[in-house]
């Protein structure tokens, strides 16, 4: 079932989205050669709770940490710890914030120094995806819409679209109902209405969408065939008004 939330949720939601936009925004500014994942974990989590807020992911299935940070070849789900960024690196960081019993859910993709002109071109292309993803996602259209501008965006500039990992409900749960595919077919899938909130987060490689789970760490994930992979996520509510994004940064993002 897909939850949708009254206006006074919606209005908690914004002020959590603050949090995370905010968050995302400090650690961009953070990040730098020669720092470590752990150390932008640190200054998140201190972010968050400062804010009033709760590290969503500190603890979530047991993970360790209250960000995500992804560097290269992983996709997703990276643990914070010794890694030190080095220039040419692209690195994805993700964090949620619990605040007033809702979640908010955002990513970015910043470039670590000067990085080639493909990789800017791969960042450029995964933030147009979610700027056209967000544009789809207005009272009466559906999920199948929001999917398909993803993927077709992506995919006529030759890039792979992650099939195995989705964009998805949020709002009381991080993970709520549906689950959305960043691919799909226009007019299919279930129709949006005002009230609904989603995370969408589109996962673009500069190669294949095979994913490979780090059996190491059980939590990574990288491409199959080690090409690089961009993630851009906002939390976006749909509204009589149109598409309402509650975690705009408003940073550079790479
Ligand atoms: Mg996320
Ligand atoms: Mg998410």
């Amino acid at each position: 079932m897909i939850v949708r939330k009254s206006k006074t949720e919606l209005e908690a939601m914004a002020e959590g989205g603050r949090i995370t936009a905010a968050c995302l925004k400090l650690l961009e500014e953070n990040v730098r050669p020669g720092v470590t994942t752990r150390e932008l974990d640190r200054l998140a989590e201190e972010f968050i709770y400062d804010r009033g807020g709760k590290p969503e992911f500190k603890g979530y299935q047991g993970f360790p940490a209250s960000i995500c940070a992804s560097p290269n070849a992983m996709i997703v789900h990276g643990i914070p710890g010794s890694y030190r960024l080095k220039t040419g690196d692209i690195i994805s960081l993700d964090v949620g914030v619990r605040y007033e019993g809702f979640v908010t859910d955002s990513a970015t993709t910043v470039p670590v120094g000067h990085v080639p002109d493909e990789v800017v071109r791969l960042l450029g292309t995964t933030r147009e995806c979610l700027a056209a993803a967000t544009d789809q996602m207005r009272a009466g259209k559906r999920l199948g819409d929001v999917g398909h501008a993803i993927q077709s965006l992506a995919e006529s500039r030759g890039y792979g679209v992650v099939r195995d990992l989705v964009s998805h409900g949020v709002g009381r749960q991080m993970h709520e109902d549906p689950q959305i595919p960043n691919y799909g077919s226009p007019g299919t899938g279930p129709r949006l209405l005002p009230g609904m909130t989603f995370a969408i987060e589109p996962m673009i490689t500069l190669g294949d969408y095979d994913i490979r789970l780090s059996e190491w760490d059980g939590w990574s994930i990288y491409t199959a065939d080690g090409s690089l992979s961009a993630h851009f996520e906002n939390t976006i509510a749909v509204t009589e008004n149109g598409p309402l994004v509650l975690t705009e940064n408003g940073g550079s993002g790479g």
